[in-house]
């Protein structure tokens, strides 16, 4: 069986960056920038005020209580008419141009306005003893210079991102496709989650849970609903599924007489590259791809537990949409916490267990939840945090380190 590293390793190896697109900025959120990005502005473009108050000579100012004459009030959107001479200054907005002559802003708030007979706009006293040259000036074009690259290939678009965009007047921006991701759960025994089962059914839960989970990962989703457990339900619904760059196909991987997706898998095309990982919950995992000319489709067959569904797409599959859409391909990172509680691991395979964690100043605690196995959705929606117990038999006592997810 291979390790969880050797699984990573493999699905690594098939998930490449898709093809990319022209997105509108108002949808470019999350997605991996395509082509360098250079900016058309200067930006600032003027030399500007960084706060309200008024441009002067610095020079002008020896001491506290230098007063000077007021000679024009400029707002954000305006153009200074008055250039700024010795003994003299311009009231001054934030964002506005600073006006010829100026080489320092004085903020509002260390100075004092007087009204003077015969001088429109007043007096400004300066209530500071010193003011130095540049003071609240941001100098033109010191965030970027026109024609600058401000954004290369690989980049995230995060929100400060899409900001840049529009600063730099690009409405629309190449970028790495959105993976489209399929899921299909399968399962005589599975009805929809808006009918009430009877003797024998549960409801499909695992359905809801993959699409949130993909749609979080930045996937474009499609719901194929539920396969039966046979050839020709399960050929009809993965066929559709292929459509997509990732199918991810719950229940029926596992070694019961009804599990037959890794066989109708195989029928159309598509090639196994492994089943079956050292994980728990998980061990049923299959992996498999669809190659074309122009493709490779990725196919996950995630055991149908909902808890051990969650677990392998968080440590397969997301890493592999991230790497689809541009991204690194990452493996989830852990830290390190304190055991709240004794804890007694069992057997062969590396264990992610539900967990409750909290930072306190002093670190990290974790405490494992009363988990009831693999089917225990519930006791999911109380944790937080996966410990991850390695794989061998002894007990974990309160107080020791482990690492978690
Ligand atoms: P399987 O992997 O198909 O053998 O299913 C393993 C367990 O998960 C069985 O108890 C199934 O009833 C359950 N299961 C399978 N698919 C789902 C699903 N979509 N939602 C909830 N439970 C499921
Ligand atoms: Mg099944």
């Amino acid at each position: 069986m291979l390790s969880i590293e050797e699984a990573l390793d493999h699905i690594a190896r098939h998930a490449r960056p898709l093809d990319s697109v022209q997105a509108p900025i108002g949808e470019a959120l999350g997605r991996v920038l395509a082509e360098e990005i250079a900016s058309d502005v200067d930006s600032p473009p003027h030399d500007k005020s960084i706060v309200d108050g008024y441009a002067i000579r610095a020079a002008d100012v020896a001491a506290s209580g230098t007063r000077l004459k007021v000679v024009e009030e400029v707002v954000a959107g305006d153009v200074p008419r008055q250039a700024v001479e010795a003994g003299g200054a311009t009231r001054i907005m934030t964002g506005a141009p600073l006006p010829d002559g100026a080489d320092a802003v004085v903020m509002v708030e260390q100075t004092e306005h007087v009204a003077v007979e015969g001088a429109p706009l007043g007096h400004v006293v300066i209530q500071s003893e010193r003011v130095i040259v540049g003071q609240n000036i941001m100098r033109q074009a010191s965030s970027m210079r026109r024609g600058e690259t401000v954004l290369q290939v690989g980049h995230l678009l995060r929100p400060a991102e899409i900001g840049l965009l529009a600063e730099v007047g690009r409405t629309v921006a190449c970028v790495v496709r959105q993976p489209k991701v399929a899921v299909l759960s399968t399962g005589n025994e599975l009805v929809p989650p808006d009918q009430t089962p009877v003797a024998g059914q549960i409801r499909n839960s695992n359905g809801a849970m993959l699409l949130a989970c993909a749609q979080r990962a930045g996937a474009q989703t499609t719901d194929l609903g539920i396969g039966r457990d046979d050839h020709e339900s399960l050929g009809g619904l993965i066929g559709k599924g292929l459509q997509s760059d990732v199918l991810l196909i719950s229940g029926g991987v596992s070694a019961g007489v009804l599990d037959l997706v890794p066989s109708v898998l195989g029928k159309l095309g598509v090639r196994q590259v492994f089943h079956k990982v050292a994980v728990k919950p998980g061990k049923p995992l299959w992996f498999g791809v669809l190659e074309s000319n122009s493709s490779t489709k990725l196919v996950f067959g995630l055991p149908g537990n909902p808890v051990s569904s969650l677990v392998c797409f968080e440590l397969f599959v997301r890493p592999a949409l991230a790497a689809l859409s541009g991204e690194s391909f990452e493996p989830r990172q852990t830290v390190a916490a304190s055991l709240a509680g004794g804890f007694d691991q069992r057997g062969e395979r590396v264990t992610y267990y539900p967990a409750q964690l909290n930072e306190h100043v002093d670190g990290r605690v974790v405490a494992p939840l009363s988990w009831k196995g693999s089917g225990d959705l519930r006791t999911l929606a109380a944790a937080n945090a996966l410990i991850c117990f390695p794989a061998g038999t002894r007990r974990f006592e309160a107080g020791e380190t482990v690492q978690v997810m």
